[in-house]
């Protein structure tokens, strides 16, 4: 297949990039850097299968030839304020991305009569009453709160993938992907894996806000992709979790990252988000996955922590 990814420069983007070039496809990248970095795809350069242009989703998409499949990536992905990545602090653009991104893409898919994959996110079941998180809840979420440019955003862009779907026949398919963390991820991105290990590394007390009750599910990238693979390729239209559904406390999560890397310093405590924006729990019901995809994730969390230290090691030239 010829397939354009948006959101090629991102974590995920990247690493969907590598496993579908090994898998014999031709990939176009876009992306406009708003959060990834071109560093993310250096080792791609002068690929035979591999094109990239440098454009923001938000506006018309041109991309010459026949196109495949349409993967949708790209959008700003991180929740913390106070991080220059968050997505609080892009307000518009992830609004935009989500929405007017959706749109566009939609529009190339529809035109190219490809296959399209949104990537969604657990946040569209905003802070959950459910537990775990079936594809068929409907979620709790707040339309005005900090997250909602996010969360609406993604539930906006499913329902319009869905609307394409239904009236313009398009072949399309949702991954409601779960807290995943891994190599290439910003430093300074400012979610929990690599804010700790930013931290842990440097010796610093990490952050946790809160009392660290609250819980995640954390996946590790290459179990994600190998999701997110099996479905661009069946022929499924629901929506489908694809994440790991071991549920860790924040504080446990802390506690892990401090012993892997020998951190002398221990945690501090930050104001409680909680209720203002922050979900209290989360965690996957994957038998959707398991049964349509036959897909479940391998790698332990202390096992993909091992393979993440590593990275985060090299980029701040401690290995
Ligand atoms: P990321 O920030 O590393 O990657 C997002 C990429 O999209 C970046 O390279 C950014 O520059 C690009 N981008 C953003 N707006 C753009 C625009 N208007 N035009 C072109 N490019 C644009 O984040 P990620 O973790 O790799 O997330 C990728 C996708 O997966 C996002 O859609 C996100 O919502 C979704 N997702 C990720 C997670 C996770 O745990 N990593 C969880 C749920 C959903
Ligand atoms: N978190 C934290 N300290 C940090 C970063 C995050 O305690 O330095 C918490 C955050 O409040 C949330 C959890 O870790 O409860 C996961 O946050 P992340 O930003 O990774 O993603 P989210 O799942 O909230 O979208």
């Amino acid at each position: 297949m010829r397939i354009l990814l948006t959101g090629a420069a991102g974590f995920l983007g990247s690493h969907l990039c590598d496993r579908l070039l090994r898998e014999g496809h031709q990939v176009v990248g876009m992306d406009n850097f708003i959060t990834g970095s071109p560093d993310n795809l250096a080792h791609l350069a002068g690929h035979p299968n591999f094109s990239f242009i440098r454009h923001d989703v938000s506006n018309f998409i041109f991309v010459g030839g026949k196109v495949d499949a349409v993967m949708h990536f790209a959008s700003p992905a991180s929740p913390n304020a106070a991080s220059p990545y968050g997505y609080v602090n892009l307000p518009i653009q992830t609004m935009k991305a989500g929405a007017l991104g959706t749109h566009n893409t939609l529009g190339l898919a529809r035109a190219n009569q490809a296959r399209f994959l949104l990537a969604s996110t657990s946040e569209i079941y905003g802070d959950p009453l459910e537990h775990p998180q079936k594809e068929t809840y409907w979620g709790h979420v707040d339309p005005i709160g900090q997250r909602s440019v996010y969360d609406e955003a993604k539930r906006f862009a499913e329902a319009l993938t869905m609307a394409y779907h239904r009236f313009h026949g398009i072949d399309t398919c949702i991954v409601r992907i779960f807290n995943t963390y891994g190599p290439r991820m910003r430093l300074d991105d400012g979610r929990a894996v690599p804010n700790f290990l930013k931290q842990a590394l440097n010796h610093e007390p990490l952050t946790v806000y809160g009392d660290g009750s609250q819980t995640r599910s954390f996946c590790y990238v290459d179990d994600l992709i190998d999701g997110i693979y099996r479905l661009l390729i069946s022929d499924i239209h629901l929506p489908v979790n694809i994440g790991n559904p071991v549920e860790t406390s924040v504080l446990e999560l802390a506690h892990t990252i401090n012993r892997l890397t020998g951190n002398p310093a221990d945690l501090i405590f930050k104001p409680d988000l909680r209720g203002e924006s922050d979900p209290q729990r989360r965690q996957p019901d994957i038998e959707r996955a398991r049964t349509l995809l036959n897909w479940e994730p391998k790698v332990s969390l202390e096992d993909g922590l091992h393979r993440t230290v590593t990275y985060f090691k090299q980029r701040l030239g401690l290995a």
